[in-house]
């Protein structure tokens, strides 16, 4: 899953380096995730199929279980860490304003930390107990760079509405898809995802998203385990 996120990376700066050189070939945040997590989708479906042609429920559900975990990492988690960051950089706890941002010291960084991260998985979980776990923040580079975590989030919900506009869209989709790629930094996401007829201002994309990819797991996963027990 990891080489096949690496070679969707690959292939998008190839197919939008040809198209646009190499001043617009780099796509902008919002979906520069697009080709390597359609990669990881497009495995995951293979290795899914292969479990089911040889009938082996439990390694159908460890792969779907794995699955959700990653999918709950790249977007409940960083929309968590997104939290983090907009509250370091001067938003309110209600996150209904922005005020001036201030230098915050450790233990105030500790403290919008863990805030932020209870907000995500509630006030219990094993992950308070660990050593150090107010200062956790700190190993994850990202924040060096603000703003981009919100990246990861965007691009796999992103990723999982244009991956299931496939089949409504049939045999056009590839080249589609391909010419999506080659964009590189020319379009915003609207002009982007027009052509598949999605709209990532209404809240709807959104839930689809979550419902296609998330949540379709979920179910997939609760009903395999009540036929395996
Ligand atoms: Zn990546």
């Amino acid at each position: 899953m990891i080489f096949a996120h690496e070679v969707g990376h690959g292939v998008h700066g190839i197919l939008s380096g040809q198209a646009q050189g190499p001043i617009m070939a780099g796509a902008p945040i919002t979906y520069c995730e697009t080709a390597s997590v359609f990669g990881e989708m497009t495995t995951f479906n293979f290795l899914v199929d292969k479990a089911k042609k040889i009938g082996d429920k439990k390694a159908l559900l460890a792969l779907i279980m794995s699955k959700i975990d990653d999918n709950l990492n790249t977007t409940v988690r960083q929309i968590g860490f997104s939290n983090f960051e907009r509250r370091l950089h001067g938003m309110d706890a209600a996150y209904s304003k922005w005020e001036d941002p201030k230098k915050h010291s450790v233990e105030e960084l500790n403290q919008i930390w863990l805030g932020t991260i209870k907000e995500l998985y509630g006030q219990d979980g094993e992950v308070f107990t660990y050593e150090n776990a107010d200062h956790l923040w700190a190993y994850i580079s990202h924040f060096h760079k603000p703003f981009y975590v919100y990246g990861y989030a965007f691009g796999e919900l992103l990723t999982q509405s244009l991956y299931a506009s496939r089949p409504g869209i049939g045999e056009k989709f590839e080249e589609m898809y391909l010419d999506l790629l080659r964009a590189g930094g020319t379009k915003d996401v609207f002009e982007l995802l027009k052509p598949f007829n999605l709209n990532p201002a209404s809240e709807k994309f959104w839930v689809d998203g979550i419902n296609v990819g998330l949540g379709k797991m979920i179910e997939e996963a609760e009903e395999l385990s009540e036929e395996i027990a």
